[in-house]
């Protein structure tokens, strides 16, 4: 796993393309029915040669903006993700209000991707409110290390959980995830954690009670960022939740023999302010 080559298929390179942060798992289904597959191959013809987007020195985080003229973002943004979260920088802010989150439980399916292991939402009732402004939940997903890092320091892991509004603005949730306690929440997941990239995603028996996987405490820090994967897409609304929270030692190592370091470095954070509520 860590000397895979991204080395695709146009029509693969196509679908990762619409799987990656931030996607919706719509987008995923739609391409494995054969006539879309096919119309999806004759249409990424032109895109055959243009190298796909990893981790790795080639074609990784540093080289993002100049695989493809669509990641241009990736280098020129002036708000983008993920970036280091200073305790000394927080701006209490009395007009700024907590994450409304209303999570139930959803069946899901699962999939590698080839850049994290995506969990794809199968039903629409699970959503945040950000400043009246509903986002509802469709897909979550891993990396490994963290990407947002607190006071410089990265934690083993995070959890994104991405939302789309319904003019399709995204906002994005993340958690922090520390060495501790093992998880029951992730227990099921974790027992089916695709080892390999697919282009299927898999259905799991269990649906998954979505506020388990939260920390009780949902206080966070709130930004303007952007995708963390290319085309690193600006005006995402993040809320980085400040209480992480735990799996074992062994539930992170599970994922780290799947994902070694799928995280982007933190990014310049300008003019941005990182606004907490009161
Ligand atoms: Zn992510």
């Amino acid at each position: 796993m860590m000397n895979r080559k991204w080395q695709y298929t146009a029509l693969s390179a196509t679908i990762l393309l619409l799987t990656g942060c931030g996607q919706t798992n719509q987008a995923v289904s739609s391409v494995h029915t054969p006539a879309v597959a096919a119309s999806a191959a004759h249409s990424a013809d032109t895109a055959a040669t243009v190298p796909h987007w990893s981790y790795d020195q080639e074609h990784g985080p540093t080289h993002w903006a100049e695989l493809e003229t669509a990641f241009s973002t990736c280098r020129t943004g002036q708000q983008q993700s993920p970036i280091d979260i200073e305790h000394a920088q927080l701006v209490p802010s009395a007009t700024v209000h907590p994450v409304d989150i209303h999570y139930g439980t959803t069946p899901v399916t699962v999939i590698n991707n080839g850049h994290t292991v995506q969990v794809n939402v199968q039903n629409t009732d699970n959503y945040i409110t950000i400043e009246g402004q509903k986002y509802t939940l469709v897909q979550f997903h891993f990396h490994h290390p963290s990407e947002h890092q607190i006071d410089g320091k990265n934690a083993a892991m995070e959890l994104h959980l991405v939302h789309k509004s319904a003019d399709g603005q995204s906002a994005v949730l993340g958690v922090l995830i520390q060495p501790g306690n093992a998880n029951r929440a992730f227990r099921q997941l974790w027992e089916h954690l695709p080892d390999h990239e697919s282009e299927q995603a898999i259905p799991l028996t269990e649906p998954v009670q979505l506020s388990h996987l939260l920390p009780a405490d949902h206080h966070a820090v709130h930004y303007t960022g952007s995708l963390t994967t290319p085309p690193c897409t600006e005006h995402v609304s993040w809320t980085v939740l400040q209480q992480p929270i735990q799996l074992s030692k062994d539930q992170i190592q599970r994922f780290a023999t799947i994902f070694p370091d799928n995280h982007r470095p933190v990014q310049s954070i300008g003019s941005r302010k990182l606004y907490t509520e009161q």
